[in-house]
């Protein structure tokens, strides 16, 4: 699945309006593009699988976070 504005295959889930419902009836979610900004909607199961991608990334991100905040507590309050 690419972009059918510039095809690109790289997009994430957009957040979702009040006018995507009779889409998500249909299996089709929406998402935008990385690259071009455009917004349009992929097959539910697709969308599924890039929302678990984005929320691995997320969590690591966030693990990242707490590491550096623990490091930076214990160089600012030496025990
Ligand atoms: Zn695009």
């Amino acid at each position: 699945m690419n972009c059918p504005y510039c095809g690109t295959p790289k997009f994430r889930t957009s957040r979702l309006r009040f006018a995507d419902i009779p889409r998500l009836a249909l299996l089709q979610f929406p998402v935008r593009c990385r690259l071009c900004r455009e917004r349009f909607s992929v097959g539910i199961s697709l969308a599924l699988h890039l929302l678990q991608a984005q929320r691995v990334r997320e969590d690591e991100e966030a693990a990242l976070r707490r590491e550096k905040y623990k490091s930076k507590d214990q160089t600012e309050h030496p025990v």
